[in-house]
C-alpha cells in the first residue's frame, strides 16, 4: 500500500526530476512520490544531446533575453504564446547557473566559463552543453540529488494507468508495479504529469520506445482536451535508416549538408541562404525533402549527406564524439572518413496537454482543472508554437525554471491550493520503502 501523497509526479525525465527536486528542497514538509515506468535515468531525456539555450552572453556579449525571445517567437512561426516565451527566456540563464551549482558538468571555454555554441534558428551562440551528452549530464545530477531527499518516494518501473478524476478534480492516480503486478490507487492532492512526448506514433523517429504519449492518453481519457496535436517537429538529421538523431550540435560545429551532386543545397533555397545549415529545423527538413523529391537524394534515394570531414579528427572526437559513435554503430560509417546518411525524423511534440504558465492543466473552457498539472514535452504551454527552436524544452514550465517557490508574478504552482497546507511529515513512513 502506497500512502497518500501531497504531490505525485508522473515521469522522471528532466522535467519530472527537476520539478521533484525543486519541490522537495523548497517544501520539505510535503510528501512527494515520483512515479516512472522506466528508471528515471533511463528516461528519454538522457538522450538530449546538443544543449540548452540561455542568453548568458559569454561568446557574444550583445546577446540578451529579448533576442532569445524574438528568435523563439520567429522560430515558432509567430504562434508561440509570447508572454510565456518572455518568462522562459528570462529564466534560462539563472536555470543554467542553478544546474551548474547543482554539479552539472557543462563544457567550458578557454577562460573556464560555461561554453556556448551556435544552434539552428538562434541569432547568437547560446546553447550551453556537456559535449553531446547534455541530457545525460543533467539528468544524472538531478536524480543523484533527488535520491537523497527524505520526503521523496521513488516508484521506478511503476506504470500509471489512469487518473483518479472525480467531481471535476484530480485526486491521485492508479498505477501498476511492473515487477510485482500490484495495482495501487495512490491518492494525492496534486498530480504533475511529466510524461514526455508522443514521437513513437511515427515510423521514423528519434524518440525512445517509452515516448508513447501516455500523459496525453490519461488526460484525454477523462474527456479533457489536447491542443495543437498537428504540431510535430521533424529533426532534419535523423541517421538513415535508423531514425536516431545526429544532433544539431554537429551542424553547430560546422557540418555541411550535401546532395547527390555534392552541392551544399541549403544555398539554393531563399529561406536558408543566410544561415545555411543553421536554418531552423522546419526549413532544413523541408529542403531535404525537396532535394529527395527532385531526385537529388544520395543515389536517387531518400537521404542526403551530412559531412564533417573538414572539421578534422581532433575536433570531431572532442566536440561530437557521440555522433561519430552513432554513425559507426548504427550505419557503419566513420564520419571522420565519410559523410553520414541523414533524413528528417519525428523529433519533438509541440502539441499536448494545454496548460497555463503555472503548469495548471486547462479544460475545454480554459479553466484550470483542480489538482492537475503538466510540464515538459507532454504539455502545450504553448511556448514553441508551430515549431520549437532547439534546445528549449526543459523550461517549458515555471516550476522548472527556478523552482516552484521562486515564482514569477508572486505565485507558484504548488502554493495556491489550500489543500497543500497539510500537516508536516515528521519522518518517512515506516516499513519497507516502496522504492523499486
Ligand atoms: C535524440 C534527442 C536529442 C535531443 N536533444 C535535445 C537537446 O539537446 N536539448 C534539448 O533541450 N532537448 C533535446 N531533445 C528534446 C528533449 O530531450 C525532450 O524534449 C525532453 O527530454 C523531454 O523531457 P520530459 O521530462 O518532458 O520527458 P521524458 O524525458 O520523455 O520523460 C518522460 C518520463 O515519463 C515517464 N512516463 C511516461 N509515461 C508513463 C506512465 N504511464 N507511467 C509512469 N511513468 C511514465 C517515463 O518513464 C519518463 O520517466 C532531444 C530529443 C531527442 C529525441
Amino acid at each position: 500500500m502506497i500512502p497518500s501523497q501531497d504531490v505525485v509526479i508522473v515521469g522522471g525525465g528532466l522535467t519530472g526530476s527537476r520539478a521533484a527536486l525543486a519541490i522537495a528542497q523548497k517544501y520539505p514538509h510535503l510528501r512527494l512520490a515520483l512515479i516512472s515506468k522506466v528508471h528515471p535515468i533511463r528516461s528519454h531525456s538522457v538522450a538530449a544531446q546538443g544543449g540548452m539555450a540561455a542568453a548568458l552572453g559569454h561568446l557574444d556579449e550583445t546577446d540578451n533575453w529579448l533576442d532569445h525571445a524574438f528568435d523563439t517567437v520567429k522560430g515558432s512561426d509567430y504562434l508561440a504564446d509570447q508572454n510565456a516565451v518572455a518568462v522562459l527566456t528570462q529564466a534560462a540563464p539563472p536555470t543554467v547557473r542553478a544546474l551548474e551549482k547543482l554539479g552539472v558538468l557543462f563544457s567550458r571555454d578557454e577562460e573556464g566559463r560555461i561554453a556556448q555554441r551556435p544552434f539552428g534558428g538562434h541569432s547568437h551562440p547560446r546553447a550551453c552543453y556537456a559535449a553531446d551528452k547534455t541530457g545525460h549530464a543533467i539528468l544524472h545530477e538531478l536524480v543523484a540529488n533527488l535520491l537523497g531527499q527524505p520526503n521523496v518516494t521513488l516508484l521506478a518501473e511503476w506504470y500509471v494507468l489512469r487518473l483518479i478524476y472525480e467531481d471535476g478534480e484530480v485526486k491521485g492516480v492508479v498505477a501498476y508495479c511492473l515487477e510485482t503486478g500490484t495495482v495501487a490507487a495512490i491518492p494525492s492532492k496534486a498530480v504533475l504529469l511529466a510524461t514526455g512526448g508522443y514521437g513513437r506514433v511515427f515510423g521514423t523517429t528519434s524518440n525512445d520506445y517509452a515516448s508513447t504519449g501516455d500523459g496525453l492518453y490519461l488526460v484525454a481519457r477523462e474527456g479533457l482536451p489536447l491542443q495543437d496535436m498537428e504540431f510535430v517537429q521533424f529533426h532534419p538529421t535523423g541517421l538513415y535508416p535508423a531514425g536516431v538523431l545526429i544532433s544539431e550540435a554537429v551542424r553547430g560545429e560546422g557540418a555541411y549538408l550535401l546532395n547527390d551532386r555534392g552541392e551544399r543545397f541549403m544555398a539554393h533555397y531563399e529561406a536558408s541562404q543566410a544561415r545555411m545549415e543553421l536554418a531552423p529545423r522546419d526549413i532544413t527538413s523541408r529542403n531535404i525533402a525537396l532535394e529527395v523529391a527532385a531526385g537529388r537524394g544520395i543515389g536517387g534515394g531518400s537521404y542526403v549527406h551530412l559531412d564533417v570531414r573538414h572539421l578534422g579528427r581532433e575536433k570531431i572526437l572532442q566536440k561530437i564524439p557521440f555522433a561519430r559513435e552513432e554513425g559507426l554503430r548504427l550505419a557503419g560509417v566513420d564520419c571522420i572518413e565519410a559523410p553520414l546518411p541523414v533524413r528528417p525524423t519525428a523529433h519533438y511534440s509541440m502539441g499536448g496537454i494545454p496548460t497555463d504558465p503555472d503548469c495548471r492543466v486547462l479544460d475545454r473552457h480554459s479553466r484550470p482543472v483542480p489538482g492537475l498539472y503538466a510540464a515538459g514535452e507532454c504539455a502545450c504551454l504553448s511556448v514553441h508554437g508551430a515549431n520549437r527552436l532547439g534546445p528549449i524544452p526543459c523550461w517549458n514550465a515555471r516550476c522548472l525554471a527556478s523552482g516552484p517557490a521562486k515564482p514569477w508574478g508572486g505565485r507558484c504552482w504548488i502554493v495556491p491550493s489550500p489543500r497543500f497546507r497539510s500537516q508536516p511529515i515528521k519522518s518517512k513512513p515506516k516499513g519497507r520503502s516502496p522504492i523499486c
